[in-house]
């Protein structure tokens, strides 16, 4: 259903820092892109919320009918220890300091990210590529911006010339920094000074004798500047003009401003119509970070292994957290928010427990369609999801008192009910049905009984009774597979 026809979505746009109407490049699809992780340590509880804010993006504009191709990146290469191009390679020094190959460190980390988002009910993007799968198509981008003159190569290191570009094009347009201010406030540091001006950013730098992560291009064996992977995957496979473009807060500047720059030189248009940052996640008042220890990882919550939580928590119950707070918010984590979020998601789930067992009556106390559109309100209005759940609340107390027969519901109204809620606590929130993943424990239960049965049968020779029960197993989609390690089963 192309429910976006009927659905007038606001969209925050930190570019003109104003809500505006949410109008696609083209009719009914949606071009996405958002910063993925740097792969040289685990992602922490920071970097979920800021994924599960995209994630919860994804999937109303999903629900709202779009098709929607959403591109996440992985960082494998180029991210440097600080923005100012200095410092080793984030993946390199890990690798160094572990005695490792930085394709390890890279595998490593990206396996457990991808772990974390398949147990936080995370839907996989539409594309997931990595910086030096496109080394080939960052260095064509580079030959442009050079020959646009807007880039110049010093010893085999080429930058990007910021100056330049500011004559004719605002670098700022997104941040808000005047140019003028940063010549004056950038130190001259070590090893800047082959850059005309210290806002110059690197495109490509020259890989001294003892950095392993390096390739062959016209300028010196090296490495692409961090920025420009995003530059060239958003427009490989989005486009020159992408519908939205989200990360953290913290990558507003420099990595956004400078895409922009890149971006803009080469396709003369802004990449971007709506830009849109979430904000960070809170640990004793200082944003969650790697660098500074004060992080939790997102596994430790909910083996409840960690010195900051009392107890273990659900994948459901830490959606739930996130999800009551605006992703424009600043949110703070602690044993007593994860208590009382707890609380509130285990209400809404009981509710939807009991609105299973509701009998329709004649009439209803509900205004269930008004209801409705309260919460595609709260939607539309870029993404409110703290407004969002105080609307299904007021469906939990309907629910509550119809439970207790203080309140009648029609059989029309108690579908649209039913939809509704499910709708927006499973497709939209993200949270995790219970229910449904104890029956499919239970199933699950049923064919390993089922391929016991059968083992015995084989045992037996009783070859009639094997092959029914993979043949009937089969017709109901579940196909048996015999290996050497025992049999097992794939449900379609
Ligand atoms: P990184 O791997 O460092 O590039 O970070 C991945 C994403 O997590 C980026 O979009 C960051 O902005 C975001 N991020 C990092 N720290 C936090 C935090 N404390 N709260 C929310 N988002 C964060
Ligand atoms: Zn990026």
């Amino acid at each position: 259903m192309e429910l976006y026809k009927e659905n007038q979505l606001k969209i925050y746009n930190s570019l003109s820092k104003s809500k505006e109407l949410f109008k696609t490049v083209t009719e009914g699809r949606v071009g996405m892109y958002v910063c993925g992780p740097t792969v040289y340590s685990n992602v922490h509880l920071g970097n979920v919320r800021t994924f599960m804010s995209f994630d919860m993006v994804f999937r109303y504009l999903l629900h709202l009918g779009y098709k929607v191709r959403y591109v996440r990146n992985i960082t494998d290469a180029g991210h440097l220890e600080n923005d100012a191009d200095e410092g080793e390679d984030r993946i390199a020094k890990k690798a160094r300091l572990e005695e490792i190959e930085p394709m390890e460190v890279v595998q490593r980390y990206t396996v457990d990210f991808h772990n974390v988002t398949k147990k936080y009910n995370f839907l996989p993007p539409s594309i997931e590529p990595t910086a030096t799968g496109h080394i080939v198509e960052q260095i064509e981008m580079i030959q442009e911006i050079i020959s646009k003159g807007f880039a110049y190569e010093v010893n085999g290191s080429v930058y990007f010339d910021v100056i330049e570009y500011n004559k004719t094009n605002n670098y700022g347009i997104l941040s808000g920094r005047n140019i003028e201010d940063a010549i004056h406030n950038t130190r001259t540091l070590d090893g800047q000074s082959e850059k005309k001006n210290p806002q110059d950013f690197a495109l490509w730098k020259k890989a001294d004798e003892r950095h392993i992560m390096r390739w062959s291009s016209p300028w010196s064996d090296g490495f692409p500047g961090w920025h420009l992977e995003c530059s060239v995957m958003s427009s490989k496979y989005l486009g020159e003009q992408i519908d939205i473009h989200g990360g953290g807060m913290d990558l507003k500047f420099p990595h956004h401003e400078c895409e922009i720059a890149q971006s803009h030189c080469c396709s003369g248009k802004q990449p971007v119509n709506y830009w849109m940052h979430a904000n960070m996640l809170l640990l004793n008042g200082q944003k969650m970070a790697k660098s500074t220890g004060n992080h939790i990882l997102p596994d430790a919550i909910l083996t409840g292994n960690n010195k900051i939580l009392t107890k273990a928590f659900s994948v459901s119950v830490v959606r739930f957290f996130i999800m009551q707070a605006h992703y424009r918010s600043i949110l703070d984590f602690s044993n007593d928010a994860l208590l009382a979020s707890e609380k509130g998601c285990n209400k809404l789930m009981e509710s939807i427990k009991v609105l299973k067992s509701l009998t329709a009556g004649k009439t209803s106390d509900f205004d269930v369609k008004a209801w409705k559109q309260k919460c595609y309100d709260a939607m539309n209005d870029d993404f409110n999801t703290p407004i969002l759940i105080a609307n299904l609340f007021e469906a939990v107390k309907f629910i509550n008192l119809a439970k207790d027969n203080k309140a009648t519901i029609t059989a029309d109204d108690l579908t649209i009910l039913k939809e509704t809620l499910h709708a927006f606590v499973f497709d939209v929130l993200g949270l995790l049905d219970d229910e449904k993943k104890q029956d499919s424990n239970k199933i699950d239960g049923v064919v390993e009984l089922l391929i016991k049965l059968r083992k015995e049968a084989r045992e037996n020779k009783d070859w009639a009774l094997s092959d029914q029960i993979r043949d009937e197993l089969l017709v109901l989609g579940i196909q048996l597979k015999d290996g050497r390690e025992g049999t097992t089963f794939t449900i379609s």
